[in-house]
């Protein structure tokens, strides 16, 4: 993320995100091999907040398995009852947090979400894993795309909805026949695409269900 020393390892993605085996049945373990890649201290420790904040996110959305159902019951409601006040500030922000099925809006576990927030926490991934590929850094530009957000408030939202959920299903057919990765794909899967040095596209599935699509470009190199 930075060019400071690194000083820990940071897991990628965040490990509380992968149940602990006390809240799984006997023999299941959800923590194998999981990704780490070096950090310094300031990122690292300043993430603790925005990786809640993802699980947050992640565990409340209407997609997702059983694994996903047990870990909201388990380990998150056990976070929200230690610290009530960080679950409520969660709540507290400007887009709305919905799904879409068969062309239509559905409002049901609709709340608000901290868009910047989110985006950086799914780049710190999206670089981590990149440099668990490469083994050095991204410094290019990062876009996300999911059709789990969807925007209620602009006055061509339902179009722009649309659209993003169009993009979503067409990226995700183009990812079909790539290897999935990831050692606990009930937790989280991946799959990648890359077109040589200047682009990667990153598929993301957490709890088989809750899909995100992050695209690397390089900066344009400028000519002198
Ligand atoms: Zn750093």
């Amino acid at each position: 993320m930075c060019e400071k020393e690194a000083t820990s390892l940071e897991h990628v993605p965040p490990k509380c995100l992968f149940p602990e085996k006390k809240d799984l049945p006997e023999g299941i373990d959800f923590r194998k091999n999981l990704i780490t890649v070096p950090s310094c201290d300031e990122h690292n420790s300043q993430k603790s907040k925005d990786d809640e904040y993802l699980l947050f996110l992640l565990l409340s959305a209407k997609k997702g398995n059983i694994d996903k159902e047990r870990h909201l019951n388990t380990k998150f409601t056990r976070a929200v009852n230690r610290t009530p006040h960080v679950y409520n500030s969660f709540c507290q922000n400007k887009s709305h947090f919905l799904s879409f099925e068969e062309g239509d809006i559905n409002v049901e576990s609709s709340f608000f979400v901290d868009i910047p927030r989110f985006e950086n926490a799914i780049k710190h991934i999206a670089l981590g894993l990149y440099y668990n590929h490469y083994g050095k850094k991204w410094n290019g530009s990062f876009r996300m795309f999911s059709s789990e957000m969807i925007n209620e408030k602009s006055f061509n939202s339902y179009k722009a909805n649309q659209d993003i959920h169009e993009t979503a299903s067409k990226i995700a057919c183009y990812f079909e026949k790539k290897e999935a990765r990831g050692e606990n794909p009930q937790i989280f899967m991946y799959k990648w695409h890359t077109e040589g040095e200047d682009g990667h596209a990153i598929f993301m599935d957490f709890y088989e269900g809750f899909e995100i699509t992050v695209v690397l470009r390089a900066f344009i190199k400028s000519v002198s």
